[in-house]
């Protein structure tokens, strides 16, 4: 049984402590690839990094969204208080257009990005990628594992106070639930005339006003935290993974290893990378590490906030027998919607994969998007034991 901890903890520091806070697209995210990079070089034969554009921050592409969604419900509260006067139903008719307006938007960008991003302020990220060819194969003859993790790290923000972070999901899906009962309301007064049901709008215009507002302040006075679980703990993972596979090189299976930039911002890198690789890539196995350095180890088995996508049966299922022969691990299944990770382009795009995470006991990330997530309150063992997991799965898939 392979032991990563030292190589884990080397990596960790660097990432977490000696560079710090690193957040998407800024000179501290640039230094951490660059660190990557030189790791990867010193052990894999390829080893390559890929540029591209990102923006600073999805809140700018969030707001444009939900400030359409917000002039709709405006919209329905005049409708309402104009009723004695006018039907309403030109503003009724402006509030559906925006609300769907919104709503189309919304999904996009939630689930593949890049919409709205290219509007606003770019700046420069990078993915660092590395191979390793297999020992006796030809290369062809198996499909190849992806490893990844992203190295950028987050802003706090308020919504993502451990007192009330659990609300986070709730505060999300309210947002968008406010988002969608414009454009109903929009229609109900549109067919009835009844311009009065514009002042239900109230309640989505309040919600969306308060989740703008959060997002500002976030962008404004919120600071990029450390990142010593987010994501320096999936970083550490697979660098230790990479030196170690190194040594010991599977025997038909490929690796590839993928540090990507702007995560933290809408997927950014993961996208570029699948744009750049899809097609080479199209049979291979994603393995995203992200959050595994705090709490319960775990597999996730499903992805996405608004859509709930599966993670690729055979995956979990190869995970699920490997840690049923370890229970000493406390390995286990998890879904995951409370957030967007890496495997999310991925999953979406037909690409087998899977995830890993940890979680507290009420299935949280600890100290999450938070300034708490420091070096001192990441655990080893537990990044030890995701290292283990996802070695002894791509152990099993070279052929045991
Ligand atoms: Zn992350």
């Amino acid at each position: 049984m392979p032991d990563f901890s030292g190589r884990i903890r080397r990596h960790l520091q660097v990432l977490a402590e000696d560079i710090g806070p690193r957040g998407s697209g800024t000179e501290a995210e640039a230094r951490a690839a660059a660190y990557v990079e030189a790791q990867l070089r010193a052990v894999l034969p390829r080893v390559w990094s890929e540029d591209f554009k990102t923006p600073g921050a999805y809140a700018w592409a969030y707001l444009v969204i939900y400030g359409l969604a917000l002039v709709g419900a405006l919209a329905l509260v005049a409708a309402a208080a104009a009723a004695p006067f006018a039907s309403g139903r030109g503003l009724a008719a402006a509030a559906l257009v925006l609300g769907v307006g919104a709503v189309v938007v919304l999904l996009r960008e939630n689930t593949t990005a890049g919409t709205l991003g290219g509007w606003f302020r770019q700046y420069p990220s990078r993915n660092v990628i590395g191979v390793l060819p297999p020992a006796e194969a030809e290369p062809g003859t198996a499909a190849p594992v992806v490893l990844s993790a992203h190295v950028d790290s987050a802003k706090w923000g308020l919504m993502f106070d451990p007192k009330g972070v659990h609300r986070f999901r709730a505060l999300f899906l309210g947002g968008v639930a406010s988002m969608a009962l414009v454009p109903v309301l929009g229609l109900a007064i549109w067919l009835t005339g009844r311009a009065v049901l514009g002042w239900i709008a109230v309640v989505p215009a309040a919600w969306l006003l308060v989740s703008m507002a959060l997002l500002v302040h976030r962008e404004v006075v919120g600071t990029y935290t450390p990142g010593a679980n987010d994501n320096a703990s999936g970083v550490a993972a697979m660098l230790a993974l990479a030196e170690y596979f190194a040594e010991r090189p599977p025997r038909r299976v490929p690796l590839w290893f993928v540090a990507t930039g702007a995560e933290e911002v809408g997927l950014v890198g993961m996208l570029d990378f699948l744009r750049r690789h899809g097609h080479e890539l199209r049979d291979a196995a994603f393995f995203i590490f992200d959050n595994i350095g705090s709490g319960h180890p775990k597999y996730a088995v499903t992805e996405g906030m608004i859509r709930s996508y599966r993670l690729d049966s055979g995956l979990i299922d190869l995970a699920a027998r490997i840690a049923a022969a370890h229970p000493e691990w406390g390995v286990r299944p998890a879904r995951n919607d409370l957030m967007s990770t890496d495997a999310l382009p991925a999953v979406r795009q037909g690409f087998r994969t899977i995830a890993f995470r940890a979680e507290d006991d009420r299935g949280l990330l600890p100290n999450w998007h938070w300034p708490t997530d420091t070096l001192d309150r990441v655990d080893v063992d537990v990044i030890n034991t995701v290292a283990r997991l996802a070695e002894a799965m791509i152990r099993e898939m070279d052929g045991g």
